[in-house]
């Protein structure tokens, strides 16, 4: 499944630090139907791997840092990055993981997709996440800002969007926060044009009779995919679907992103019950989110990874993107971080061309690091 290039004999891993970065969006996310608002800034904990040969990866890393200081690191320090690396499992130091991706593509000469595999595709679709409840941030334009903000995402050259829906689990009284997201979703619709693909999250705020109960309102604005509607079973599952069959509705399932591993979803997958499978990409990480994609492809799953409020995750998406045939669309949220940026990818009409560099195609940005990031670092080296 992976291919994993012949050892260097003369690799090791001397120096591995440890820093939180800033993720900044030019708007102001508000909320969704759990929780209040997103803010303006995220932060991603970077990881950086330096090796003896002047050879360095990056990656995120959600595995805490105390489980990091007891495993991962001390077991990596010396020892060369592709003693982790199988054909079978990919990457199996889940800390590192994402790290020890970029370091081994620039030694191997490589970009990430093609330790993936290789090229299935020559631009891999992605999606604005950014609309969240912005009439709720600005109750005096309301459904105007919304509209705003779809028209926004389009100008910057997206041709997929998704909305979040669910304002009357919390924010509003129940049937007004309904009638709003069906305002909203008409709005978006009518603004952005029939050849748009939107979709719609309900971030679990519905029960399955509420989400039937939208649908059947929307039914006329051809929603590509319906997500987290409401929390998953396998009985509600097989009832949304065979709803969504009677009413003739073409909206496909997405749902995964809260699973912390992706054996719980398996039963779903087998059975059909979802179209679009989303677990995260920095909680499960790249190599099982391939192989996942691998168990998806042989029932006719396409894979769509959660990444919001990770730059970075979009990245790696991307180059998931670029290597599995199931791949449907990368998610791009509103935040952008200051320490590193991307080199060789290029976003136009709804898609990314992926970087050919080595690695992920991420570049540090030095001066920004050094000042900002440097005194904050946690380092380990080899003693
Ligand atoms: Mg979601």
């Amino acid at each position: 499944m992976f291919h994993i290039p012949e050892p260097p004999s003369d690799v090791r891993i001397e120096r591995i630090t440890c820093v939180d970065v800033v993720g900044t969006s030019p708007k102001m996310i508000g909320k969704n139907a759990v929780r209040d608002d997103h803010g303006s800034t995220t932060t991603e904990r970077l990881v950086r791997v330096f090796t003896n040969t002047g050879h360095d990866g990056l990656g995120v890393t959600r595995v805490p840092v105390a489980s990091m200081e007891a495993d991962d690191i001390p077991r990596a320090l010396g020892a060369s990055p592709f003693a982790f690396a199988d054909p079978a499992s990919g990457i199996v130091l889940r800390g590192l993981e994402h790290a020890l991706w970029d370091v081994i593509g620039k030694v191997a000469g490589l970009p990430v997709y093609a330790l993936l595999g290789g090229s299935v595709r020559s631009a891999v679709d992605a999606y604005d996440g950014a609309l969240y409840f912005c009439d709720l941030l600005d109750p005096a334009r309301g459904l105007a800002r919304v509209a705003e903000e779809a028209t926004e995402s389009v100008a910057h050259g997206h041709r997929a969007i998704k909305m979040k829906v669910g304002r009357g689990h919390r924010w509003m009284p129940s049937a007004e926060g309904f009638r709003r997201d069906v305002e909203a979703i008409r709005a978006v619709r009518r603004t952005v044009g029939p050849d748009i693909f939107l979709m719609i999250d309900g971030n679990n705020g519905f029960d399955r009779p509420g989400a039937e109960r939208l649908l059947e309102e929307v039914g006329d604005q051809d929603l590509y995919w319906a997500e987290e509607m409401f929390p998953e079973t396998i009985e509600d599952y097989e009832q949304f679907r065979t709803f969504l069959d009677r009413r003739r509705l073409r909206t496909l399932i997405a749902e995964g992103e809260t699973l912390p591993d992706w054996p719980p979803i398996q039963p779903y997958l087998e059975r059909r019950l979802i179209d679009v499978v989303q677990l995260d990409m920095n909680q499960i990480g790249l190599s099982a989110w391939r192989r996942l994609a691998a168990f998806a492809e042989t029932g006719g799953v396409r894979c769509s990874p959660h990444t919001w409020s990770s730059r970075f995750a979009v990245y790696a998406s991307l180059h998931l993107g670029k290597a599995i045939p199931n791949f449907l669309s990368a998610e791009v949220p509103a935040y952008e971080p200051d320490a590193y940026r991307p080199a060789g990818f290029t976003f136009r009409d709804g898609q990314y061309i992926v970087s050919d560099m080595p690695g992920w195609g991420l570049v540090i940005d030095e001066p920004v690091y050094e000042s900002r990031y440097r005194a904050q670092e946690k380092r380990y080296e080899k003693q």
